[in-house]
């Protein structure tokens, strides 16, 4: 029996993950989950579930629910409400939990997914933006604290399914002289060797098993064939129906800019310890292959499925082991035929910016990721143009430079100017 909390259980990783465990009641006991402010949501999980633990992010939201599961259970509830980021980290680092699902949505995920590494679970990391937030704040806490990382991004994981069994995402490379987390600047400190980081991590990395690039499919979102006019005039609801993935709202607009393969790049860095310029991009319509590793005798491995992020979910959470997920099996002969194309950087700048930011290194990754969050949430309240989201984003890194990322409170301040930063650009507009 293993014992989980979900971070962001009435997420759509959340309720996906809760899918899978409901086919293997025996084998996984849910001790906690949480939730933003959605409490009927997390009311009906808790009344399913009996977690020992529920979380709400804020205080009036964890009253409410304490209130209706009093109401409801007609006695104290078994369940302990609480809240916010001390909660969430609290649930992250529970001695009796084996595994933390990490399906927070952006920023606010960080503290929690970093208090799981700190102490040493298996973490299923769906919250790509802590990685982009904190990439060696976050890979040092994995390998100090002996945690397991492994992805739920359908890339990522497919990536880690074409690696060799014996590959850990936690295995630490070799310090080389002149490393700088062996002899870390200070965080006011601009970046001297922006790349030197980057290359140090490649020495450790793939490189040693063979491998010469990583090919991240993309599907291209639902704007992949739309001129640069018609982009102009897109709303949030038509970029939120993605045509092969139901997501949340802020992956959906982050897929449609493709800002989301952006940050799927940063993650592949990170996880898979190797150089921006052995990660390519390549668009995909139909989301069959997930993710390919290109070997150095020529030979490409790719991992197949239907576009069901129960896959990714039911292998991490049993890895080594494969269970079912409940997922379609996989008809070629239905699907006929695979498409590739190359990514247009024209009309999808977020990308560019995504590769450039991640090349700079330290918190410019932190500081595109803010201005995109406060973009995204401007454009689904109708405030900014689809169009205008990377033209927000390149202005703010244009404002503020990165610093060395090396401590928790220099990324967290650096994300904070940079929402601060991006709010006045978009007022500019
Ligand atoms: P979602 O919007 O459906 O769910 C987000 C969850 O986080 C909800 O439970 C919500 O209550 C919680 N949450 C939101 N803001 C919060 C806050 N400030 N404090 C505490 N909790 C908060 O999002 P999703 O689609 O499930 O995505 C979750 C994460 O997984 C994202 O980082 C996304 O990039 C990643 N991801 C999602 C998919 C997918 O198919 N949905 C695929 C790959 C990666
Ligand atoms: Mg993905």
């Amino acid at each position: 029996m293993k014992n989980i909390t979900i971070l962001g259980a009435t997420g759509t990783i959340g309720i996906n993950t809760l899918n899978v465990l409901k086919q293997h009641r025996h084998e996984f006991e849910v001790i906690a989950l949480t939730a933003h402010r959605q409490v009927e949501r997390l009311e009906a999980l808790c009344l399913e579930w009996s977690p020992r633990y529920a979380v709400m992010a804020d205080s009036n939201a964890a009253e409410q629910l304490q209130q209706r599961l009093t109401k409801k259970t007609k006695k104290n509830p078994p369940v302990q409400v609480l809240s916010g980021t001390e909660g969430l980290t609290f649930v992250a680092s529970l001695p009796e939990v084996d595994i933390v699902m990490a399906a927070i949505v952006g920023s606010a995920g960080l503290l929690p997914t970093l208090a799981a590494a700190q102490a040493g679970k298996r973490v299923l990391l769906a919250n790509k933006e802590a990685l982009v937030m904190s990439g060696q704040l976050f890979m040092d806490a994995v390998r100090q604290h002996g945690a397991e990382l492994l992805p739920i991004d359908s890339e990522h994981n497919a990536v880690f399914q074409c690696l060799p069994p014996a590959f850990k995402i936690s295995h630490p490379p070799p310090l080389k002289t002149g490393d700088s987390s062996s002899n870390p600047l200070k965080g006011e400190e601009k970046i001297q060797n922006p790349n030197s980081k980057i290359q140090n991590m490649a020495a450790g990395g793939l490189d040693e098993i063979g491998v010469s690039r990583i090919l991240l499919t993309a599907s291209g979102g639902p704007f992949r064939t739309h001129s640069i006019e018609q982009l102009h005039d897109v709303t949030p609801s038509q970029a939120c129906a993605h045509p092969n993935w139901k997501m949340g709202r802020k992956i959906s607009v982050d897929s449609a800019t493709m800002m989301n393969k952006g940050l799927e790049v940063i993650e592949a860095h990170w996880l898979f310890a190797t150089q921006p310029k052995n990660i390519e991009v390549v668009l995909h319509p139909q989301s069959i292959i997930h993710s390919m590793v290109e070997y150095i005798d020529g030979s490409v491995l790719a991992q197949l499925g239907n576009p069901d992020m129960r896959t990714p979910i039911a292998h991490a959470l049993a890895w080594p082991k494969r269970i079912s997920s409940g997922v379609r099996r996989l008809n070629l002969v239905d699907i006929a035929r695979l498409d590739f194309e190359a990514v247009d950087f024209a009309r999808f700048p977020c990308l560019q910016l995504a590769y450039d930011a991640m090349s700079a290194g330290g918190t410019t990754t932190t500081i595109l990721n803010a201005a995109n969050e406060i973009a995204v949430q401007a454009f689904l309240q109708e405030r900014l143009r689809f169009t205008a989201i990377p033209k927000v984003i390149e202005t703010t890194l244009s404002r503020l430079s990165g610093r060395m990322a090396d401590f928790l409170e220099t990324i967290l301040e650096d994300d904070a100017r940079a929402r601060k930063l991006a709010l006045s650009v978009i007022s500019e507009q």
